[in-house]
């Protein structure tokens, strides 16, 4: 019987791969079978090491901030590998500052990326997908897709906005075979959580509160992704599975 979690054979996009939970969900994929092309807009020589095959890995340069920037990025993965089967949108941003401060800089900046990207992204992919027998899409939500937060309102507005699309064009695009989901990771050590790391009081009143006892490793995450990448999930659509530790249980 074949492996219904087995990627081997497809070839996924991931963004923001050089670190964090980019960097693990690529390793990952790339254990299950997966070729790989990792991007962004810096060095991927670490994560392509971590996937220890050199031939299965592709660095593609990119800042996706830019819109035109996009499109390109799923061109060259199909000049590369033959085909797109699964992009799962990564990389992301945060600002913090007092809802009363915010700058509009600090609310461009975190919507380009976090929000507008993963759109115009999934809408490159999406368009070489149905034409190619349907692949898979899974954005990087948040347990700010679920809750407020404090002093980072453009991040909350583009996790939960990034919510609201995953669910539309799963909604829209499965009839095409193209499954739209979303991972929303609780609390993970990566450069994204090093303020409130650095700040002991948040630090010890996060930890308090999750059932687990301990903060996400990156690798925590991935098994989410490798699972909604995979045929095993062949038949959801458009969710968001909380990996978490528990904290939106309690
Ligand atoms: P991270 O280590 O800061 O990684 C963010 C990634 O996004 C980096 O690879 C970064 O590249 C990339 N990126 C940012 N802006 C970019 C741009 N304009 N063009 C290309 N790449 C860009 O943080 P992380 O925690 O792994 O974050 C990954 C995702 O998980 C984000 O969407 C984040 O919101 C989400 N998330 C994180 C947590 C958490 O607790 N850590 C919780 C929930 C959700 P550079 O290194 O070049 O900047």
């Amino acid at each position: 019987m074949s492996n219904p979690f087995s990627l081997e054979g497809r070839t996924a996009v991931v963004t923001g791969a050089n670190t964090g939970i980019g960097q693990a969900a690529a390793v990952a994929l790339a254990q299950a079978g997966a070729r790989i092309a990792v991007v962004g807009r810096s060095s991927m020589d670490e994560t392509i090491a971590k996937i220890g095959d050199p031939g299965r890995v592709h660095a593609i340069s990119a800042d996706l901030s830019r819109t035109a920037n996009l499109a390109p990025v799923i061109d060259e993965a199909v000049a590369w590998a033959g085909g797109v089967d699964i992009l799962v949108n990564n990389a992301g941003i945060i600002r913090r500052n007092d809802a009363l401060d915010f700058t509009e800089d600090d609310w461009d900046a975190v919507i380009d990326i976090n929000l507008k990207s993963a759109f115009f992204l999934s809408q490159a992919a999406a368009r070489h997908m149905k034409e190619h027998g349907g692949g898979r899409i899974i954005n990087i939500a948040s347990l700010l897709s679920f809750q407020g937060g404090i002093r980072v309102a453009s991040y909350t507005a583009s996790k939960s906005g990034l919510v609201g699309l995953t669910r539309v064009l799963a909604c829209e695009w499965a009839s095409l075979g193209i499954n739209v989901n979303a991972v929303a990771p609780g609390y993970v050590v990566t450069n994204n959580t090093e303020a409130l790391r650095n700040d002991p009081a948040r630090y010890k009143a996060i930890l308090e509160r999750i059932p687990a006892g301990r903060w996400a490793e990156p690798e925590d995450i991935s098994g989410a992704v490798t699972y909604l990448a995979s045929d095993a999930a062949r038949y959801v659509h458009g969710i968001v599975i909380p990996v978490d530790g528990g904290w939106l249980a309690r």
